[in-house]
């Protein structure tokens, strides 16, 4: 595989940055190395972005939308291929990244390709002798700044809205993940959008900082952690910055006693399971009425210990490796807690080291019940698969207890009395939730978190506030009336 660079003014950029490892987490083999960024390269990606946004911007918003979908379609010709390079460079089964990681990512391009067509503002009526209008304008150079769980979806989501609203944006994959961004970036220049409009920087933390502390950048999109998005936000005061922060959370699954089990069941398993459970909106904390608590529990060990662990490039596999090793140890250290705060270990709590998994970082799906609140493996997000099930009696209680975080980014109930489940629904704390399901992030809804969790929200027709600057102008009809 060749060296992953920089993308600058629409093609490669080499850097005298440090080369760092790319590593395939499943295997520790390394696919290649990428170099990062270096001010200089930062400098560049500024220049080309002025320059690519201006002829972007005066494109009418349906000319873009054109580009955009074509895009979107080049996307899902190219699904196979960059679902494989997902897989080699996140450690997650193809069966996923085949049918998510790039298709929701196209999904969010195709999206914003219409939204463009249709940016209005408002038409104001000011009396016989007046009247006002307003424009959503671009605010020219963006930057986003992604984490490693879904790289490319993590990019489309970012640059997808700040294209479709005619701005430029600097990108930032994680360090971990760095080899889909560019082949996003060629897809993009293929399908029409001018040089500099999209440019990839590739580095960790430090890059991250250099564009938050560049004056010319107007906003600062982040999805990562909350005290990267604590840092990121205190960087962006410094020149006035917007900032959206998708950040982590502890999110609560709260179903009742007249839930249908293997739905729930299945829910739960997808809001622990999927992606080795590295997911931001997770339900973590699963509650469940104390009435059904033995027979949810005994189908769910039933089906977790079928999931069948293995090999990422084997479609076959459901679940797979883990970021990297340290992440492994990380999650290991959590389920060791879990032991020694009391909780019942039902199910996993293990490495995965059978035959060449012994090369990775696998972990079997885990699942503790009898959890308590105050135990760190039910207030900690761990970001592995790690589920934490507790008990409850009373709906009141259950509100207080799924509230009592810090984060605040989904939650999710399961009822077959919907005027109870919207009840419920309507004073949790969080921002992005489901009813008889969970975790589905269609791109029409919007996506963010309360509290700790994050600012602002993407997806949706509310990202396009976060993407442009609204200008008001006052027209007279009149003459001019002065006191002097
Ligand atoms: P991090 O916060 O460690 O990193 C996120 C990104 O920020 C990376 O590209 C990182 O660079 C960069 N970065 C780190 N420090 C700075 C800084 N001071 N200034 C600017 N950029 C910086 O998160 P992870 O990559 O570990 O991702 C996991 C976290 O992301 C979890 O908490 C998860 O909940 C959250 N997340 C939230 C989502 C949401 O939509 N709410 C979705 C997915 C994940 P590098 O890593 O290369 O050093």
């Amino acid at each position: 595989m060749e060296i992953c660079r920089s993308w600058v003014g629409g093609q490669s950029l080499p850097s005298t940055g440090e080369r760092f490892p790319v590593v395939n987490p499943a295997t520790g083999e390394v696919l290649t190395h990428a170099e990062s960024a270096t001010e200089e390269t930062v400098a560049a990606a500024v220049e080309s972005a002025r320059a690519g946004q201006k002829v972007w911007a005066a494109m009418t918003g349906a000319e873009r939308g054109r580009i955009l979908r074509r895009a979107a379609d080049l996307l899902r010709e190219n699904n196979s291929e960059l679902a494989r390079l997902e897989t080699l460079d996140t450690g997650k089964p193809l069966a996923e990244t085949e049918a998510v990681d790039i298709l929701s990512g196209a999904d969010a391009v195709e999206y914003f390709g219409a939204v463009a067509a249709n940016l209005n503002g408002e038409s104001v009526d000011l009396g016989p002798q007046a009247f006002g209008y307003t424009r959503r304008e671009p605010l020219g150079l963006t930057a986003g700044i992604g984490a490693w769980n879904y790289p490319i979806q993590i990019a489309c989501w970012k640059s997808a809205p700040a294209l479709a609203c005619g701005n430029a944006m600097l990108f930032k994959p994680s360090e971990m993940t760095p080899l889909t961004a560019v082949h996003l970036a060629r897809i993009y220049k293929q399908a029409g959008v001018p040089d500099g409009v999209f440019n990839v920087l590739q580095g960790a933390g430090d890059v991250g900082r250099m564009l938050v502390s560049e004056p010319a950048i107007r906003k600062v999109s982040l999805t990562g952690e909350v005290g990267t998005g604590r840092r990121v936000m205190a960087g962006a005061a410094e020149t006035l910055k917007y900032v959206t922060l998708e950040l982590g959370g502890k999110s609560p699954l709260i179903i009742f006693e007249d839930a249908d089990i293997d739905n729930a069941v299945s829910a739960a398993m997808l809001a622990n399971f999927y992606s080795a459970g590295e997911i931001c909106s997770n339900g973590t904390r699963v509650f469940v009425h104390v009435s059904i608590r033995d027979r949810f529990l005994a189908a769910l060990k039933e089906r977790v210990e079928k999931i069948r662990v293995g090999e990422p490039l084997d479609p076959n596999t459901q679940m797979g490796s883990l970021i990297s090793q340290s992440h492994m140890e990380k999650v290991l250290a959590y389920i060791e807690i879990g032991k020694q705060e009391g909780a019942r270990l039902l199910t996993g709590g293990y490495r995965v080291q059978d035959g060449a998994l012994a090369r990775g970082a696998f972990v079997a799906p885990t699942v503790f019940a009898d959890c308590v609140d105050e135990m760190r493996i039910m207030q900690e997000e761990i970001f592995g698969p790690v589920m934490a099930v507790a008990d409850f009696v009373e709906e009141d209680e259950v509100i207080v207890r799924a509230n009592a975080t810090v984060f605040g980014l989904a939650a999710g109930v399961f009822s077959a009395d919907l005027t109870r489940a919207h009840r419920v629904i309507h004073q949790l704390e969080a921002g992005t939730c489901w009813i008889n399901t969970y975790n589905i992030t269609p791109i029409e809804l919007p996506f963010g978190g309360y509290k700790q969790s994050g600012l602002g929200r993407e997806n949706s027709r509310l990202a396009v506030e976060h993407y442009t600057q609204v200008k008001s102008v006052y027209v007279a009809l009149g003459g001019v009336d002065a006191p002097y």
